[in-house]
């Protein structure tokens, strides 16, 4: 049976993040672009769509990274050997494709291969170094962590003890706190020898706002999930190109903090809802355009909002 897709309330940082930076780059987001993957959809929501699925190169260096230590760590749970070098070869001849695909604007005809980027769609005057910066970025996270002392961490876990590998399930990666579901996808989880469930989250870029808070809310997400005692969950950020790891402590305080903060965000997402059962957002008017001009001009959505700047 075909299944039904709803646009449901829910929370994620990112969301939160969203709608911090402009009310109406999260409404473009979370609503006016919804459905815009049906071939039937009007060609402003198609647009949408399209624009709302572009990366910054940045982002996508971040994905690149994660997907191959999610697939080396896969390798390693199924006690399968990981040739670090061809591993980093494929990525870069990968990214080499996607930025070929997005350079020639294919991402328009063809988002299953790569959705493109937002510096391609416009046209923005990029010198060759900074793309070699960007790949040099994904290839010393990479070369760090296959030297760190993660993948022998990772090869000692017996399978029973495994519990997450960046699962990006969408239909289970997701907690409820007071009925709204709160997405959380942690990089990697599991189960030391004695009993004590360890949440890591693995970070291209430094150290920035809101990081405690994602990885507080993973905490929350695998003692749900694995009804686990979340004052037990271990939690780190691991900076992979400053080689550092940070713990982020899971306390009384720091879940009182996470509430809060969840509490407050999702009032400002409701308050600009015409029909909160049916999550209906106002008319696009009640999500003014942000007067901070810096954003538009990294933004994916600056031909809509006629911010292009020349
Ligand atoms: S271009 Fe500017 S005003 Fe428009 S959605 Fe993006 S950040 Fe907001």
């Amino acid at each position: 049976m075909k299944r039904v897709l709803t646009n449901d309330f829910s929370w994620s940082k990112s969301r939160h993040e969203k709608l911090a930076e402009c009310e109406r780059a999260y409404f473009f987001q979370y609503y006016r672009s919804w459905g815009g993957w049906e071939q039937r959809a009007p060609e402003e929501v198609k647009t949408l769509f399209g624009l709302k699925k572009l990366h910054s190169r940045f982002t996508w260096a971040g994905s690149a990274v994660h997907g191959a230590v999610r697939d080396a760590l896969r390798s390693y749970r199924a006690q399968r050997p990981v040739d670090a070098a061809a591993l980093i070869e494929r990525v870069h001849q990968d990214m080499l494709a996607q930025f070929r695909h997005s350079k020639a604007r294919r991402y328009r005809a063809d988002r299953r291969t790569f959705e493109g980027l937002v510096e391609h769609e416009y046209d923005e005057p990029v010198a060759p170094a900074e793309w070699k910066r960007n790949w040099d970025t994904v290839k010393g996270a990479l070369e760090w962590f296959f030297a760190s002392r993660w993948p022998a961490l990772a090869q000692a876990i017996p399978a029973e003890r495994w519990l997450e590998v960046d699962e990006n399930d969408f239909d289970h990666s997701s907690f409820l706190l007071d009925g709204v579901k709160v997405f959380a996808v942690p990089d990697f989880a599991w189960l030391e020898e004695d009993g004590t469930p360890r949440v890591v989250d693995w970070k291209t870029g430094g150290a920035r706002e809101g990081y405690d808070d994602q990885v507080i809310g993973y905490a929350m997400y695998v003692a749900e999930r694995y009804r686990l005692d979340v004052m037990r969950v271990r939690t780190s950020l691991v900076f992979l190109n400053a080689g550092t790891e940070q713990e982020v402590a899971i306390s009384p305080e720091a879940l009182a903090r996470f509430r809060e903060h969840f509490e407050e965000s999702t009032g400002r997402m409701r308050a600009l809802l015409a029909d909160p059962a049916a999550n209906v957002a106002r008319d696009a008017d009640a999500f003014p355009l942000t007067t901070d001009l810096t954003r538009c001009a990294r933004c994916v959505f600056r031909r809509p909002c006629g911010r292009t700047g020349g």
